[in-house]
């Protein structure tokens, strides 16, 4: 594919235009040459509203300033602070590349682009970003944010999960990277995709109006093409908050599910959305409640949590047991201990509604 030579000597110069005089909320990282605090900003953000990283990224700077407190800190400190983040496998990446540096590089972040991409839970683009922003190495940075602007200004077709348009859109962001300061460009190049050019974009107020293909062809909301459907799959999280002694059952969640390392309630899966009666009989069944020894005191209404690839519908079902029950892998904690606990979002959601 050939693009618009014209557009392509221009582009820059109007998008560092539009950087040097846009009015929007100062970034904490803006400008930001640590390259431990351009990672963790960066892991943070990642399928992440940028106000809402604003405010877990300061929390985690204000108690680890710098990656040996990090790399010291107890994982569940860690998952506290990261809790409501969600995608918590980037926070064991992140826990897992802080003691790596500590320890092993005696806590110097490495400063190539090669030796960047090794890190644990760092890709292509994270790598681009530090390596440009911390260091000014010549790395284009190539995610949601630029495909979405490159495919509407330049008319891309060409779908951004395809592997051939993968290489389209690298090659092309190259290209337009402005090498003398590619930190800055890259920065204004994210900035501008998270504020102007978003997928629902400010149009009228955009530099690129004239030149751009989408807004001038009224392809704004066909552009960038997505090749594959995501399949949702739907599960039911039946959750038993089961007392005794004033102390709850929870457990940490393990295997290669989702919400691995956060914690939980007695939980029972079903195919189905199924009634608390039968939820209870299945508990039994399963000897995880002894008959006649228990009260259930409430069952919640349903929540909803939207993953990228599941939605979970979650019920609570409170239960007072009269024993003390031998769940395997369960711990008995006081209400008082839930707070130093991470759990997944579906949970402090319940919690927050004045449930506990
Ligand atoms: S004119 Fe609209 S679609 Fe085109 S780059 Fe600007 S904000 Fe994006």
């Amino acid at each position: 594919m050939r693009f618009n030579k014209e557009l392509l000597s221009k582009f820059p110069a109007i998008l560092m235009h539009w950087n040097k005089h846009q009015n929007t909320r100062k970034m904490p990282w803006k400008g930001e040459k640590d390259p431990y605090k351009i990672w963790l900003s960066e892991i943070m953000l990642q399928q992440t509203r940028v106000d809402q990283g604003v405010k877990y990224f300061e929390r985690f700077i204000f108690h680890f300033p710098n990656i040996h407190q990090l790399a010291a800190a107890k994982d569940e400190e860690i998952y506290k602070l990261w809790e409501g983040l969600g995608y918590y496998s980037r926070c064991r990446n992140l826990i897992e590349t802080a003691r790596f540096i500590s320890k092993k590089l005696n806590g110097k972040f490495p400063d190539t682009y090669e030796s960047i991409l090794e890190l644990k839970g760092v890709g292509h683009y994270t790598a681009s970003a530090i390596a440009s922003f911390a260091y000014n190495l010549p790395h284009a940075v190539v995610d949601g944010n630029v495909f979405r602007v490159l495919s509407r200004v330049f008319g891309i077709r060409k779908p951004i999960d395809s592997a051939d348009g993968k290489q389209l859109f690298s090659r092309l962001a190259v290209e337009l990277l402005d090498k003398k300061q590619p930190g800055r460009y890259n920065q204004a190049l994210m900035d501008f995709g998270a504020v102007i050019c978003k997928p629902f974009p400010l149009c009228n107020i955009c530099g690129f109006k004239d030149h751009c293909f989408a807004f001038n062809n009224d392809l704004v909301s066909q552009l960038p093409v997505k090749e594959k459907k995501i399949k949702i799959a739907t599960r039911y999280f039946n959750y038993l908050i089961i007392e005794y002694n004033n102390k709850i059952y929870i457990s940490k969640r393990a295997g290669n599910d989702i919400w691995r390392s956060l914690h939980e309630f007695v939980l029972i899966e079903t195919v189905n959305e199924t009634g608390a009666k039968d939820i209870i009989a299945k508990a039994e069944k399963e000897k995880v409640l002894k008959k006649d020894s228990y009260k259930i005191l409430s069952v919640s209404p349903v929540y909803i949590q939207q993953l990228s690839h599941q939605k979970i519908i979650g019920r609570f079902i409170k239960i007072a047991s009269k024993k003390q029950l031998g769940l395997p892998g369960f711990k008995l904690i006081s209400l008082k201990q839930l707070s130093l606990h991470a759990f997944p979002r579906l949970i402090t959601a319940y919690f927050e509604r004045g449930h506990s």
